[in-house]
C-alpha cells in the first residue's frame, strides 16, 4: 500500500476585525495598563490542496497586533505552497525558521498557529472525523464555564443575572473577574454570585495577573471559603515561583498560563509548580501542534487542562485530555462562524462534523479589512 499523498496549492489569509457589543473591561484596565476592549483582530487561514481539500484555521490578538500577526503571516505563507499537507511537525519547523530572526514566541508563533490549525483541521477533514477523534479523544463532550457575563464593567447586579441566566441555559460554571483595587468589592462580588447559583455550583475567579504577592497571598486567603474552583492568574503572568507558592500554601486550585506564547514558557511554568490548572491558548502557543506538547507536559504532573478563549479549537483538544477538564465558554466569536457549540447538562458537546467542524461566515468575510492569497 502506498502513503496517500496530496500538496498544497493554495494559501489564503484574512484580516477580520470582529466589533464586540460592549466595551470590556477586566483588572487591566482597573489598573490603567489597558484600555477598554472593542474589537478582536482574527487572522484566518485557508489551505487548499491538489486533491480538492480545504482547511480553516484562525489566530487572534485582542488589543494591539493584530496587523503584525497579520503581516508575518504574509511574508511566510509561500513556505506552505508546495508541502504535502499531512507533514504537519515538518512545515511548522519550516514556517518557524522562515522567521527565526524574530523568535521562537508572542507574535511569530501566533501567525504560524492559524496555518497549523489549518492543517489540522485539514488532516481531519481528510480522516472524514472529528479533530478530537482524530487526535484520539477520550469523551465527546467536556465541562464549560462561562467568562463573557462576568467582566468588571458590569455592575454585580447585571453579572449576577448573566450568571443566572447561563447556569438556566446549560451552563457547567461560572467565572468572574476580580482584580478591583478595593478588595472588599471583590468578595462582595464574588459572594454575590456564590450566593445566586448555590455552594454546589462550580464558580471561579479571575484576577488578570493585577495583584502583587502580599496581596494574592491576602485574596487567597480570603477567597477559600467560598470553595472555588479555581483563582486564576492572581499574580503577573511570567511569575512562576510567585504561583507555586500559592499553589501550595492555599487549598484553592491556581490557574494559570493563557498569556504565555509558546510550549517552552509553558514548560518552565509547569517544572515551577506554578499552576494546578493550566491555561494554554492553541492561537498564542503556535498552534495545535505546540498545544500538544503543553497537554503532555501537563498529563506528566497530572495537572487539569483548562484552555483559554477560542473554545472552537479547544473543545478538540480538551476532549483529548487525560483528566477531565474544562473549556471556557465566549459567544464573542459565535458570528464568524457558520455552526455553534451546543451546551446541555454544563458541557459543551463535539459536533458529529469533521475537523474543527466549523465554516467562515458572510458576516467574518464582511468584516474581513485586508485579504491575501499565494498559489502554486
Ligand atoms: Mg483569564
Amino acid at each position: 500500500m502506498t502513503a496517500t499523498l496530496d500538496r498544497i496549492t493554495r494559501v489564503e489569509i484574512s484580516s477580520v476585525t470582529l466589533p464586540l457589543p460592549t466595551a470590556i473591561s477586566d483588572a487591566k484596565v482597573l489598573t490603567g495598563r489597558q484600555k477598554p476592549m472593542t474589537e478582536v483582530a482574527v487572522l484566518f487561514a485557508e489551505i487548499t490542496t491538489a486533491s480538492g481539500l480545504e482547511g480553516i484555521g484562525f489566530s487572534y490578538s485582542k488589543r494591539a497586533g493584530g496587523p503584525g500577526q497579520y503581516a508575518h503571516a504574509r511574508e511566510i505563507a509561500p513556505v506552505l505552497i508546495g508541502e504535502d499537507p499531512s507533514d504537519i511537525a515538518k512545515i511548522w519547523d519550516k514556517l518557524v525558521w522562515a522567521g527565526a530572526s524574530v523568535g521562537r514566541s508572542g507574535l511569530s508563533v501566533q501567525a504560524i498557529a492559524a496555518f497549523d490549525v489549518a492543517l489540522w483541521d485539514l488532516k481531519a477533514k481528510r480522516a472524514g472525523l472529528p479533530l478530537a477523534k482524530l487526535l484520539g479523544a477520550h469523551r465527546d463532550s467536556v465541562r464549560c464555564y462561562n467568562t463573557s457575563g462576568g467582566f468588571l464593567h458590569a455592575p454585580i447586579g447585571e453579572v449576577v443575572e448573566r450568571a443566572a441566566e447561563s447556569v438556566a441555559g446549560g451552563i457547567g460554571g461560572i467565572k468572574i473577574k476580580v482584580g478591583h483595587p478595593d478588595n472588599a468589592v471583590d468578595l462582595a462580588r464574588v459572594s454575590a454570585v456564590r450566593e445566586e447559583i448555590g455552594d454546589g455550583a462550580a464558580l471561579m475567579v479571575d484576577a488578570n495577573q493585577q495583584w502583587d504577592r502580599p496581596t494574592a497571598r491576602r485574596m487567597c486567603r480570603a477567597l477559600e471559603p467560598l470553595n472555588l474552583v479555581w483563582i486564576e492568574e492572581p499574580l503577573d503572568a511570567y511569575d512562576f515561583e510567585g504561583h507555586a507558592a500559592l499553589a501550595s500554601n492555599f487549598d484553592t486550585p491556581i490557574a494559570t498560563g493563557e498569556m504565555l506564547t509558546s510550549a517552552a514558557e509553558h514548560r518552565e511554568l509547569i517544572r515551577a509548580g506554578g499552576a494546578d490548572v493550566v491555561q494554554p491558548d492553541a492561537p498564542r502557543v503556535g498552534g495545535i501542534t505546540q498545544f500538544l506538547k503543553v497537554m503532555s507536559l501537563a498529563d506528566d504532573r497530572n495537572l487539569q487542562l483548562a484552555p483559554h478563549f477560542a473554545m472552537e479549537i479547544h473543545i478538540h483538544l480538551a476532549a483529548a485530555y487525560a483528566r477531565e477538564p474544562w473549556v471556557e465558554h465566549f459567544e464573542w466569536l459565535d458570528p464568524l462562524f457558520g455552526e455553534h457549540l451546543r451546551i446541555e447538562s454544563g458541557r459543551m458537546h463535539l459536533s458529529p462534523r469533521p475537523g474543527l467542524g466549523v465554516t467562515i461566515s458572510d458576516q467574518a468575510r464582511a468584516w474581513t479589512v485586508a485579504r491575501h492569497e499565494v498559489r502554486a
